[in-house]
């Protein structure tokens, strides 16, 4: 894949040496066997793949270059570039400034935009809608658009879907900056509707099987359906694209359930299923999918914790969290200051969206046992920052120079 210019700041040496001598062991990226350093009375283990993807890399560049290209001018960024605090944090030090917040509230109003000034798109893509006011203002989109090319891909898929009119059902969260923008360009081209969950695609199947009333769907998908959408006639041919974010085996379950909807509501066969829904597989990307798949694989090791870091409102980190829940006490970390002693910890609970202080997260044992991963917008060198904090409560003579040095 091709590499990027990223700010160095954002690299670690100890985490470059480990990709790097992990992809030279494993060409094919088969094996999700996370990586062990051994410090004695620590034992870290890194997933076989977590970090900066390549639509995050590729945002960076463009818009660090784009800074360093146009001095004086006025730069803004039509939300956050990517769901990294450190990173966005960076961009505004160096003067660009944010026009909406992550759910789409305007903190700059456009009229204050003149055509001389640079608005970056950013990785999630936008709306179609925001595409064309910016350019009726007279700003240029192309050249600063740091869209994801994976994003792109699924606005390509649901346009493949539409022109065999099918119904396009986007599964992904309906405020994230993404979904925002795939469902617009979907809706450019077929009716369509979002599903954020499980619970949501049973509701739209008992929908398409008439068990409940028409017009109750416009109040309980208020907002996730595109104009004119009519429940009673834009159900009968559905396809499903998703978030590129979002947890593979949810959105598995989601596709097929909706695909057993319609076999029973239309007396399909697998031969005729395609009448009715179109064959599709998901659209997450392969960053998502590979950090699943390591953390997955992380998780058949035995350890005491877990430390996942990342943005909080970063939803590819969210679903890492998620996976390790379920298998051990999960801590979802901002930074290596988040780590408050040897025996607090403050964290950030997704579910409930607070952030929590824990103490004795550190078992009285040796030795201790820690996973640990990151989210596909997190610099390594926030991981390793967590590394060395961890490292400094233990008597571990190791340097990290001495630790590049196994790799
Ligand atoms: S997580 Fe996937 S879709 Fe999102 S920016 Fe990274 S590579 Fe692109």
């Amino acid at each position: 894949m091709k590499s990027f210019d990223v700010p160095i700041i954002y690299r670690s040496p100890l985490i470059t040496a480990i990709k790097k001598k992990r992809k030279e062991q494993d060409k094919m990226k088969r094996d999700f066997t996370p990586t062990l350093l051994d410090l004695g009375s620590l034992q870290i283990y890194l997933a076989r793949h977590f970090g900066f993807c390549y639509g995050v890399e590729n945002a960076i560049e463009i818009a660090f270059r784009t800074i360093e290209e146009n001095p004086g001018k006025k730069i803004f960024l039509l939300s956050e570039m990517i769901h990294n605090p450190q990173v966005n944090l960076d961009l505004q030090s160096h003067g660009v400034q944010f026009m909406q917040d992550n759910y789409g509230n305007q903190l700059i109003p456009f009229d204050e935009l003149t055509p001389d000034d640079i608005v970056i798109i950013p990785a999630f893509g936008t709306t179609l809608e925001l595409e064309k006011k910016l350019n009726d203002l007279g700003i240029q989109t192309e050249k600063y658009n740091t869209t994801c090319p994976f994003v792109e891909k699924v606005w390509n898929r649901s346009e493949q879907i539409a022109r065999k009119n099918y119904t396009i059902i986007v599964h992904g969260k309906p405020k994230h900056e993404e979904t925002r923008a795939t469902f617009s360009h979907a809706a450019a081209n077929a009716p369509s509707v979002i599903v954020k969950d499980m619970q949501q695609a049973i509701e739209l199947g008992r929908y398409i099987k008439g068990e409940k009333p028409a017009e109750q769907f416009y109040n309980e998908f208020e907002s996730q359906f595109s104009d004119k959408f009519d429940v009673t006639k834009d159900l009968g041919r559905i396809g499903v694209v998703n978030q590129t974010t979002m947890l593979a085996s949810d959105t598995q379950a989601i596709a097929d359930h909706l695909k057993q909807v319609m076999i029973e509501k239309y007396k399909l066969t697998l031969q005729t299923i395609e009448e009715r829904f179109a064959d599709t597989r998901d659209t997450l990307c392969y960053a998502t999918l590979e950090n699943q798949q390591a953390v997955s694989g992380m998780l058949q090791t035995d350890a005491d914790l877990a430390i996942v870091v990342g943005g909080y409102n970063s939803s590819n980190t969210s679903h890492l969290v998620e996976l390790c829940e379920e298998k051990l006490p999960t801590y979802f970390i901002s930074s290596e200051e988040e780590i408050l002693s040897a025996n607090e910890i403050r964290h950030f609970n997704f579910h409930t969206k607070e952030e929590v202080l824990t103490s004795g997260y550190l078992p009285q044992k040796q030795p201790v046992r820690i996973l640990i991963t990151s989210g596909a917008s997190c610099p390594d060198a926030l991981v390793e920052a967590v590394v060395n904090k961890l490292i400094s409560f233990f008597s571990v003579k190791l340097t990290t120079a001495e630790a590049i040095s196994k790799f």
